[in-house]
């Protein structure tokens, strides 16, 4: 389906790359081709105006921690809550990330011109102008610096850009939300001394800090160490879906006073006031978080992190090829071109040229 005159997408989080590399998830699928399996490829791509986004590499529990989403799961009077996981060795998640980071160099070598990874705001906004899907190397998780965080530094010079400190476990630096629902993100102690110098030391080099899955008081230690804007890249808003994973009011104010930005996350049981898992969800449900974040932090702060690939998705948007069937229902709710724009990419190519410098 072709909406006219829609802007191109630039989103703030999928985990394609891990549904490309497990085979039980991605099911060895292509991401050249065209398939059923998962949310993002590129005719997928194409069709659905996604001009590219931060592509996660994220390490997972594995089975010998005992511990999967499913087994940790119960269901309460009002919601659920999952037994919080376990911290992973980091040179797994180091070797895992590794193994990831290949694959996106190798999928850019492979698109012959038609990805590419960007590493400052002027390659993003050339992607974006030329229609090449843009990418930002971005690591879920400090543990994939492996042992020591060092490695950053390395890892910058080879094209990482964004670093969320925690998924939702514990690590070296920092605590990330068990998810629970409904519940309040204050779920725990807040950022270590490593931590605090690892986020001194992203700021230094130019690395965007996610704060996506970090507790309430690592919240609050980013915000008073950082000098950059505050960025969540897929995290809605706790007062219409009270998830852990959700931002509070207070924390939304301050992402507006930083001047950062929030990626709207099309996740069901983040967006949904009951929190189900129920990918029957309507378009109206997203627009109102969009809505609710415009109205909290400007129209200049709110952008898109769809968490595709990584999570159940309403079944309106589907996929990356629906993408245009929410921005047509958020242009007939009243936002104008110019407001599209920023919501689609405009934001994003803001935040990351203030962050990243230059
Ligand atoms: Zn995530």
């Amino acid at each position: 389906m072709e909406i006219p005159n829609l802007p191109l997408v630039f989103d703030g989080h999928n985990d394609t790359l891990l549904n490309l590399h497990i085979p039980n998830r991605g099911k060895g699928r292509s991401f050249f081709e065209r398939s059923e399996t998962g949310h993002i490829d590129l005719p997928r791509a194409r069709e659905g105006n996604f001009g590219g986004g931060f592509f996660a590499c994220f390490a997972p529990n594995r089975r010998q921690d005992g511990w999967s989403e499913e087994s940790a799961l119960s269901i309460t009077e009002s919601g659920y809550t999952v037994a919080g996981a376990p911290p992973v060795d980091p040179s797994y998640a180091r070797g895992l990330a590794n193994l990831l980071t290949t694959r996106l160099f190798r999928l850019e070598e492979e698109s012959v011109g038609q990805l590419a990874i960007v590493g400052t705001a002027g390659e993003l906004e050339s992607c974006l102008a030329s229609g090449v899907v843009a990418t930002i190397l971005h690591y879920e998780g400090a543990e994939n610096l492996g042992p020591d965080f060092g490695a950053l530094e390395e890892l910058y010079d080879m094209g990482l850009r964004s670093l969320g400190l925690v998924w939702s476990r514990p690590n070296a630096y920092a605590h990330g939300v068990p998810f629970r629902f409904p519940a309040s993100p204050d779920t725990g102690p807040g950022l270590t001394e490593a931590g605090r110098e690892l986020v001194r030391e992203c700021n230094r080099l130019g690395v965007l800090v996610d704060l996506s899955h970090l507790n309430e008081l690592g919240f609050w230690d980013v915000a008073e160490t950082t000098d950059a804007p505050l960025v969540a890249t897929h995290s809605n808003a706790h007062a219409l879906c009270p998830s852990t994973r959700n931002l509070t009011d207070r924390q939304l104010d301050a992402i507006r006073d930083s001047d950062g930005m929030v990626g709207v996350n099309f996740a069901v049981a983040f967006l949904r006031e009951d929190g189900h898992e129920e990918r029957d969800t309507p378009l109206e449900t997203v627009a109102c978080h969009v809505d609710y974040l415009v109205e909290r932090l400007g129209v200049e702060r709110v952008g898109f992190g769809s968490d595709f690939d990584g999570a159940r998705v309403p079944k309106e948007i589907g996929d990356a090829s629906g993408i245009p069937k929410l921005l047509g229902f958020l242009r007939e709710r009243g936002y104008g071109d110019a407001e599209l724009r920023k919501l689609a990419h405009g934001n994003w190519l803001r935040v990351l040229r203030q962050t990243w410098g230059g």
